[in-house]
């Protein structure tokens, strides 16, 4: 029996996009074998590539000056693979500081200073080691002439989330989208690079997606090794070394899932209104339970919440499992209650969630 799955990542996944994988497992098409066991130069896997990316292109307009580029290493490694391509020594970058991925950004970027330009911090919204909201647009004041702005579109751990794209001028604008990727259809146009681990929002682990602007990664240092060049994963349509085949092949499913369901358009509406009932019943039972987050900067796509006690936190957790809902911890670092709602997650398992909620405030309070 499957569970409701509120986990923050490596995530649920749409059950048509598992059962498919299931049919095709042992024996894909008429092939013989499982495409796990297909070579990444051959014809069957190569459509299945290709159709990973070009249903992406399709799904999110996609303009001719961008590519849809595959690498692994998780979002971790375009930590440092981005500072390494494209801040040169002599520039510096503009990190907006909006919670831990922020900040792992910034740090990994600095760790690399004798070889990369500086890292220098805009804005961070930071409090007391606590982040609870994202900058107003007037808050942000870019270098002009910073190499690229980096932010964090959708802050897992704290449970913000950016409502708009900041404005930068012409400094390119490279965003960390891991948690919220195709939550919503975005303007590609507006981004020289937006990456995202796929664990979260569009298949398992193993890959990273990047959506990057053709002439902003040609522009990157030439002086690294072909595998340390995100350039060299543009050239050869993310085949330049073998590619984490399956991991693809279920990013493929996913998408193929979320054009089923009527796009992208269709998933945010259905996320629209899987925010609006949790949030309206965290409003509603605000005596028991509180948001930390500010309202305009609530995620809809990962809900923090507290309990009046850590023993209430504990138990409510161990009776949401008892209930079939699992992935309800907070991260470590801050605690509480999380529920992560990503896209394959339903407005019904919504619902279970907060019929929970209120049993449980009634029950305790
Ligand atoms: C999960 C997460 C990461 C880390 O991703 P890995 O693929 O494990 O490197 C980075 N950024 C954000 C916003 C995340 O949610």
């Amino acid at each position: 029996m499957r569970v409701i799955n509120f986990n923050a990542g490596p995530a649920g996944l749409p059950l048509p996009a598992l059962e498919r994988a299931q049919k095709e497992f042992v024996e894909f098409g008429k092939t013989g074998m499982s495409i796990m066991e297909h070579s990444h130069r051959g014809k069957d896997y190569d459509a299945v590539h290709n159709e990973a990316i070009a249903l992406l292109k399709e799904l999110l307009d996609v303009p001719e000056t961008h590519e849809v580029i595959f690498m692994q290493g998780g979002a971790h490694l375009q930590f440092s693979l981005i500072p390494m391509n494209f801040l040169p020594k002599g520039k510096s970058a503009d990190y907006i500081s909006t919670g831990h991925w922020s900040k792992m950004a910034i740090s990994e970027a600095k760790a690399l200073s004798s070889i990369v330009g500086d890292v220098h911090v805009p804005v961070s919204t930071e409090v007391d080691g606590k982040f609870t909201r994202i900058p107003k647009q007037d808050e942000i004041h870019v270098d002009p002439n910073a190499a690229y702005v980096h932010y964090t579109s959708n802050n897992t751990i704290y449970g913000t989330q950016w409502h708009y794209t900041p404005d930068v001028g012409n400094v390119p604008l490279v965003c960390d989208m891991s948690s919220d990727f195709i939550w919503k259809k975005f303007d590609v146009s507006k981004y020289a690079l937006a990456y995202a681990g796929a664990q979260k929002n569009i298949g398992p682990s193993g890959v990273v997606v990047l959506i990057a602007k053709k002439d902003f990664i040609n522009s990157g240092r030439s002086d690294l090794s072909k595998t340390l060049k995100i350039s060299t994963y543009m050239e050869k349509n993310s085949l330049f070394n073998t590619p984490p085949t399956f991991a693809i092949y279920m990013v493929r499913n996913v998408l193929s899932w979320v054009k089923d369901m009527g796009g992208i358009d269709a998933i945010h509406a259905r996320n629209m209104k899987k925010g609006e009932i949790l949030y309206g019943a965290l409003d509603a039972m605000s005596d028991f339970y509180k948001s930390p987050v500010e309202k305009d900067s609530r995620s809809y796509m990962n809900v923090v919440f507290r309990l009046p006690t850590e023993e209430l936190e504990a138990k409510f957790v161990a009776e949401a499992k008892e209930n079939n809902m699992v992935g309800l911890k907070g991260h470590r670092a801050v605690g509480g209650i999380r529920a992560s709602i990503y896209n394959a997650v339903s407005v019904e398992n919504i619902e279970a969630l907060v019929s929970f909620m209120e049993k449980f405030k009634k029950a305790n309070s």
